[in-house]
């Protein structure tokens, strides 16, 4: 395979055939930085309404490194990965601090910062910089092994070290753009080259596909066995009245940290109830929520009480710090939802509202989000929940 005629006519189709998408627009490296991150695990049709709402919210690095941390969740409400927005934040705070407001161009400088992996290094080095830095996410991971015949596990710690080592090679090859070039492979893994049915008539690198030549391409990349899903075995109590439901904040620190949700332990219901120093017998079976993670399978049994009067409450378990009844009222407006109250409480048209509610709404299926968790255990218990509150 002649490398660099494979570079010419992938950048020749790209060039032509590429998406029309906002973050293509400039070589701004603070909104690549902001599509890549809400890229990662996540489809473009998914991002785009969240990507535009975020920027024209937070257009700036600078923006976005003095925005509250609620207000970037609530910006990300629906993605999912909430992690990834709390490192984008804690990165643009260190590139404002340390860097003077100027995202680095280099990919070693980019590592350094919160969140930011060599797949991301990558992208905004290369695109918005232009420097030849490697990337491999899974489009370009299928697609590089397919056109190298890559037999091995691309999962593998050898697969993974045979592909960056292709993408080092190829980036670093010719005076192309290297962001083109780079961008060319994921467009190419994201249109033609996709997983199950690779279109392989209608691609611009058919005459240099190893995996084509030797009739492989469906059999390609080959990806060891997925990890059995751990099962999880999780109660959850809702203690509502008609006014309030309790609700618990998880710690920073652990999985959905700053996030609200029922409060939930690993194990059995009755540890929870003798946590909250609630009379069990009050207490009535409503149901159970599977809800799947990547790695994880939860089985949360849902338990529903009538809300006591109390002032102060017990923490249910290490991984809170907070815990407090709060209105129905609230549940009903998803995270971002809050300026659409102030919204209406200042008159605008209620159409104006309805395209609100639209655009919060998580999307069904987009997220794995933890706030889809807790709406289904409030669900469970017939304690309807649009959004959950977030809040210091
Ligand atoms: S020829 Fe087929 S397998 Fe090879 S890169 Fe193109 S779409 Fe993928």
């Amino acid at each position: 395979m002649s490398e660099s005629a494979l570079k010419g006519s992938l950048l020749a189709w790209y060039r032509s055939a590429r998406r029309d998408l906002p973050w293509r627009r400039a070589r701004d490296p603070y909104a690549i930085w902001v599509s890549e991150t809400m890229l990662q695990q996540t489809r473009v049709e998914t991002v785009l309404p969240y990507y535009e709402r975020f920027m024209r919210e937070l257009p700036t690095l600078q923006s976005l490194a003095e925005a509250p941390e609620e207000r970037v969740l609530a910006l990300w409400s629906g993605l999912g990965y909430y992690r990834r927005a709390r490192m984008l934040r804690a990165a643009a705070q260190r590139v404002a601090s340390a860097h003077g407001g100027r995202v680095p161009s280099d990919a070693d400088a980019l590592r350094a910062l919160p969140g930011v992996g060599e797949y991301t290094a990558g992208a905004i080095a290369s695109i918005a910089f232009g420097r030849p830095a490697a990337l491999v996410d899974g489009n370009v991971a299928r697609v590089l092994a397919r056109l190298f015949a890559v037999e091995d596990d691309i999962r593998g710690a050898r697969g993974r070290a045979v592909l960056w080592e292709i993408a080092r090679r190829l980036v670093a090859q010719g005076a192309e753009d290297p962001g083109d070039w780079n961008q060319a492979l994921m467009e190419l893994g994201a249109t033609v080259c996709t997983p199950r049915e690779p279109r392989c008539a209608a691609c611009p690198a058919r005459d240099h596909c190893r995996a084509l030549a030797l009739g492989v391409a469906r059999e390609l990349p080959r990806v060891g066995p997925r990890r059995a899903p751990l099962v999880v075995r999780r109660a959850a109590v809702v203690l509502s009245s008609r006014t309030s439901v309790l609700l618990a904040r998880r710690r920073p620190e652990t999985l959905w940290g700053g996030l609200w949700e029922p409060p939930t332990v690993e194990g059995d219901l009755a540890s929870l109830v003798a946590r909250l120093g609630i009379d069990a017998s009050a207490i009535t079976h409503a149901g159970e929520v599977v809800h799947v993670l990547t790695h994880r399978r939860m089985h949360v049994e849902v338990a529903w009480g009538a809300l006591p009067r109390r002032r102060v409450w017990p923490l249910p378990g290490a991984e809170y710090d907070a815990v407090e009844p709060v209105p129905l009222r609230e549940l009903a407006l998803a995270a971002g939802q809050r300026e659409h109250e102030h919204e209406r409480e200042n008159g605008r048209p209620r159409e104006r509202e309805r395209e609100r509610e639209r655009e919060t709404e998580p999307e069904p299926g987009a997220s794995r989000a933890h706030s889809t968790l807790a709406r289904k255990v409030l669900r469970m218990a017939n304690v309807p929940a649009r959004g959950l509150p977030w809040k210091k």
